[in-house]
């Protein structure tokens, strides 16, 4: 079920557990502002997720309110699982998923990393 982007953060979402260690995860980089872990269902030979630490429902509530310190952070922190990865030369796509229309399914601000394989058209098409 797609989530609202525009309701509080909810501590209780399986990405907040993941961060306070409740569940387990394939971790692959953490530092100050991020945490990236493998995605339980990859949808291309290497589909990593990146949150931020911070408590941040969607890339629009990230994009309003976070810090330009936490901003900065993140966006290293995606380019550094990248790179960790060997995605730079051969090519890579990033994903954001807001609300509904977006398909977002948790609701913790997640930037997907896909890769590894050639990936297809930019988007679906009617
Ligand atoms: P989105 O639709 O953009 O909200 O994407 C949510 C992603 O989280 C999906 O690709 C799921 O496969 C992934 N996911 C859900 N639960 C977990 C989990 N416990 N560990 C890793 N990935 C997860």
């Amino acid at each position: 079920m797609p989530i609202d982007p525009t309701l509080p953060y909810d501590d209780a979402n399986i990405f907040a557990k993941i961060l306070r260690g409740e569940i387990p995860s394939a971790k692959v980089y953490e530092d100050d502002w991020a945490f990236a872990f493998e995605d339980i269902n990859p949808q291309a030979e290497v589909h990593t997720l990146v949150v931020p630490k911070g408590r941040y429902v969607s890339w629009d509530d990230f994009s309003a309110k976070a810090s330009d310190a936490e901003i900065g952070g993140f966006i290293r922190a995606v380019g550094e699982v990248a790179r960790m990865k060997g995605l730079v030369e051969p090519g890579y796509r990033l994903m954001a998923n807001i609300g509904a229309h977006g398909g977002q399914e948790v609701p913790h601000l997640h930037v997907h990393i896909f890769g590894g394989e050639p990936l297809g058209p930019m988007i679906w098409k009617r």
